[in-house]
């Protein structure tokens, strides 16, 4: 008996983010900032089957699954078609995104989706990628897919695209704010350069505070230093957001910071008890649309499932 099994189908988990600590610098020339952020994955996840089909297409399913486009502008497509183009694959596969991350809420989940379907179309072909060879594709699809594929918590520099581990003890309880209209990340750095007119801006450099917390696993030392340097220009293109970020402040949270680009609001909680209560507060307030739970750190995209032929 042959012991050879084509798979049929791959299944990824992939995880949204936060960014703890977000720096913006000087805007260059060929249009992106210099960033240093601290990514941090949440159990927040989609799932991201890829499977062999007659054509290429994209499904989407599941509660956010609004507002993603199932052309080849989805990056979970882009993505699939990168490995078979590059490496010379022929044939073609379908994509089933099931969406649980916000759409257009700073978490980054097209990014998400993109790094689950290299890993998915590299175990669908076993293909045999390495990590470097996954990251380069990663990066070249966008500044968040790299991190994606990383999880747990890293240090971003460059655009985002190069990491580096950071080393962390324990678990974080967050709670997100979410609301229905999201906040253009483009449009969320225009604004940034706006406000900051043509006020000097340094080079972007890491906290240390926030590393030796980190390291310590000390989540009031955490919640002190989170950091968006977006955040003033997601306030200005949504004031409201403000009010929330006082709201949960107010009530338990021990931090609160806009999640990326916004509009998401994160809130950093001392344990799962705080969590529950700061949600119960924030769904009563009406200052959001939507109120959910997570824990960070999270792995990054990998295989869950896969459906074999014997
Ligand atoms: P970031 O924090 O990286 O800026 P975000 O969380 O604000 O990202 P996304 O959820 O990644 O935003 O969506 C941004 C836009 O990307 C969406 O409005 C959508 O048109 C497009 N998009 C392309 N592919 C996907 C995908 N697989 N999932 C969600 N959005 C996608």
């Amino acid at each position: 008996m042959s012991s050879v099994r084509t798979i049929l189908g791959v299944t990824v988990r992939t995880p949204a983010k936060v960014n703890l600590e977000l720096r913006v610098g000087p805007l260059r020339d060929h249009g992106y900032h210099d960033l240093s952020t601290v990514f941090h994955a949440v159990d927040l996840t989609d799932n991201v089957t890829v499977s062999e089909a007659g054509d290429w297409g994209c499904t989407v399913v599941g509660p956010y699954a609004d507002n993603v486009p199932t052309d080849a502008s989805n990056l979970a497509v882009q993505a699939a078609r990168m490995v078979y183009e590059r490496y010379g694959f022929t044939g073609t596969a379908h994509i089933t995104i099931d969406k649980s991350i916000p759409v257009a809420g700073g978490m980054a989940g097209g990014s998400a989706d993109g790094a689950a379907a290299l890993v998915g179309v590299d175990a669908l072909l076993d293909a045999g990628l390495s990590k470097q060879e996954l990251q380069s594709l990663a990066a070249e699809l966008g500044s968040d897919v790299p991190f994606a594929l990383f999880g747990g918590t890293a240090l971003g520099s460059g655009r985002g695209e190069q990491l580096a581990p950071i080393l962390t003890q324990g678990r974080t309880e967050w709670v997100f704010a979410l609301r229905h209209e999201g906040l253009s990340t483009p449009a969320v750095y225009a604004e940034c350069d706006r406000l900051r007119g043509t006020a000097p801006v340094s080079t972007p450099e890491p906290s240390q505070s926030l590393m030796a917390a980190l390291r310590a696993g000390d989540v009031h030392g955490i919640a002190r230093c989170l950091r968006n340097d977006l955040q003033d220009a997601a306030f200005s293109l949504m004031p409201d957001l403000e009010q929330t970020l006082d709201l949960g402040l107010d009530n338990g949270a021990l931090g609160g910071i806009v999640s990326g680009s916004g509009p998401t609001v994160a809130f950093l909680c001392a344990g799962r008890a705080d969590a529950l209560e700061l949600m119960v507060v924030l769904a009563a307030s009406k200052s959001c649309d939507e109120v959910v739970r997570a824990t960070g750190p999270a792995h990054g995209a990998h295989v869950v499932h896969d459906v074999r032929m014997s």
